[in-house]
């Protein structure tokens, strides 16, 4: 077939490339989902995932379940911390969409981080700074809201990176640091001698995750000082509303505190 494919002239190739995209622009048109991130509306979301999930992908802006329900929660709950007084917000592996309201907000000092800021192509007046998890460039106390996304799951030492997640935070402070979680393990799951990306794969689900977190993270959590609330944010809406946001029913939204005491 890849033969055939060389042998026609480009032009042609250019008009079945925009055929086979409306083609697709068309299979998508309808109004049983909408992305509250993109404002969109589909047919349904597409399928995603290392293990296929349906309705999961947004056509528009490549949001997923996670990413929705977060929106949803900060949103309603939080309306992104717009108010009158100064936010200090911490956001390491920073995504778009979460980064594009952020940095807009007057009241919010907004510090989006990664390992690798190399790899975010943000052009824009705040730029992502260098932050290794796990030694934190802040001083004690710093920030009063913290997000921290599928990171942990990567990061060797996730109790160093806990305790400094909680240094950082100030007193009355919150974060939110989800991970993927396997509730059918009691107990997360490491084994430090697996460090090849298919053995990886093979025992965490993904090449560079280095656990499978069980239903001891919240423990995990508390051991560094949070006070954690298991928050079942996702089951306040109705089945039919978490099909129409493409949510999954099964992820709690863990949300730590730095109380006073
Ligand atoms: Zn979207």
């Amino acid at each position: 077939m890849k033969y055939i494919i060389a042998l026609i002239p480009s032009p042609l190739k250019k008009v079945y490339a925009n055929h086979k995209k409306r083609q697709y622009a068309k299979s998508i048109i309808g109004k049983n989902v909408y992305c509250p991130i993109c404002k969109s509306e589909f047919k349904s979301f597409a399928d995603y995932g290392i293990q296929i999930r349906d309705n999961a992908l947004c056509h528009k802006c490549n949001s997923v379940e996670r990413h929705r329900l977060l929106y949803l929660f900060l949103e309603s709950k939080f309306n992104f911390f717009k108010s009158d007084s100064e936010q200090h917000i911490l956001h390491f592996a920073p995504e778009r969409f979460f980064y594009n309201i952020f940095k807009d907000i007057d009241n919010v000092k907004y510090f989006p981080c990664d390992l690798y800021p190399e790899l975010y192509t943000y052009d824009e007046d705040v730029k992502v700074k260098k932050a290794d998890l796990t030694k934190i460039p802040f001083k004690d106390s710093t920030f009063d809201f913290i997000i921290c996304n599928h990171v942990l799951e990567h990061v060797t030492n996730d109790k160093l990176a806990m305790n400094e997640l909680y240094r950082v935070m100030k007193r009355g402070g919150a974060g939110i640091f989800q991970v993927p979680i396997d509730y059918s393990r009691e107990k997360t799951y490491e084994d430090f001698t697996i460090s090849t990306p298919e053995g990886r794969l093979k025992a965490f689900g993904q090449h560079d995750h280095v656990r499978w977190y069980g239903q001891d993270y919240k423990s995990r959590l508390e051991q560094a000082g949070f006070n954690v609330i298991e928050n079942d944010f996702v089951n306040s809406f109705t089945p039919a509303d978490q099909y129409k946001y493409g949510l999954m029913n099964s992820e709690l939204i863990y949300y730590c505190e730095k109380t006073y005491n």
